[in-house]
């Protein structure tokens, strides 16, 4: 009876250790587990560490005839699918998991679009909010003049909470627009909403900027903001030829984004990244070909440039160069799993 008392309270005292231990070990599993983050693809959220190699600039469709013109009877969506299918597959045999679809509202994002070529490719698409200010204005809707930054913040968070228009798809960054030259005051007030924008969602916010001059001045907004330079995507950086202007931002904790890649770029992207191996920031790096480009103004879409290059002439000259295939990864994979992760990033 002794003995029975005895390994009864021995089995309780050894159930009670490892209950514990699984919980220790469930708590340490579920808190430092970046999957936990997310990413909004335009068929729904993914854990962030299902995007898969990446490409972070791209376009399906642009609209060029202006924010007064374009809308939806401007294309047919079956026409699009069946032109610009077979490019998706292409990337999809390559090993491509997601295409980012860099287009905002008034200059051709469709939602829906995106949508059937996702389901029907079977590569991840990810669709944005904001507007693109660039051009003069010319993609501004009227209202984008009038309008505050609160005002132009509301709609987009509007779109991140309650989806696009009624179709149920969300975006999954913020993407605006500003000139190539210091900015101008609707430039200002897009970059302002976006900051806004940011801190209510979460969202990263990618800048089409081009040089040094107005990232900076963008960056310095982000600062008055309390937004984190992590934030942000220094959209075109391979415009800005001050290579340490650029290096310097990227310590800040800025994205660096060479995001037009063709053959003929070969040397300088393969040069920039063993500069940002060299400053230990491959961590900041982003790669893409802004490539795609189905036009509506032209018969059958005109020219689609495809988005083959980097897989092409850029990985072989990485390598060539000594990027090894975990670096190659971080530029590909991880980057745009920690860039794209819905977490608002506030400045310390
Ligand atoms: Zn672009």
């Amino acid at each position: 009876m002794k003995l029975k008392i005895h390994f009864l309270q021995l089995f309780m005292h050894y159930s009670i250790h490892a209950f514990m231990h699984f919980s220790l070990f469930y708590l340490l599993l579920t808190s430092c587990q970046p999957e936990q983050r997310k990413i909004i693809t335009v068929v729904g959220e993914i854990p962030a560490s299902e995007i898969g190699k990446t490409l972070h600039h791209e376009h399906l469709l642009v609209d060029f005839i202006g924010a007064d013109s374009t809308g939806y009877h401007r294309w047919n969506r079956d026409s699009v699918v069946e032109k610009v299918l077979p490019y998706l597959l292409e990337i999809k045999k390559l090993g491509y998991k997601t295409l980012v679809e860099c287009t905002p509202a008034y200059i051709g994002r469709d939602p829906l679009l995106l949508k059937m070529l996702s389901v029907k490719s079977g590569i991840q698409i990810i669709t944005n909010t904001g507007y693109y200010s660039a051009v003069g204005g010319k993609f501004i809707p009227k209202h984008g003049f009038t309008e505050t930054a609160e005002q132009l913040a509301n709609r987009w968070i509007d779109e991140v909470k309650s989806g696009i228009e009624g179709t149920g798809i969300y975006p999954g960054f913020i993407k605006i627009a500003v000139e190539r030259a210091p900015l101008q005051e609707i430039n200002r007030k897009v970059v302002e909403a976006a900051c806004i924008a940011h801190k209510a969602t979460g969202l990263t916010i990618m800048s089409h900027t081009g040089l040094a001059v107005p990232a900076y001045q963008e960056i310095e907004i982000l600062k008055q903001f309390g937004v984190h330079p992590s934030a942000f995507i220094w959209t075109h950086a391979n415009n800005e030829k001050d290579w340490g202007k650029i290096v310097d931002a990227a310590k800040m904790g800025v994205w660096i984004a060479f995001d037009k890649f063709e053959q003929k770029e070969t040397e300088s992207f393969s040069e920039f990244a063993l500069l940002m191996k060299k400053e230990g920031l491959l961590n900041r790096l982003l790669f893409s070909h802004d490539a795609g480009w189905y036009d509506p103004m032209k018969p059958g879409g005109g020219t689609f440039r495809d988005f083959t290059a980097i897989e092409k002439f850029l990985i072989p000259a990485l390598k060539e160069k000594g990027l090894s295939v975990k670096e190659i990864n971080q530029i590909f994979e991880l980057n745009p799993a920690e860039v794209f992760a819905v977490k608002v990033r506030l400045a310390e």
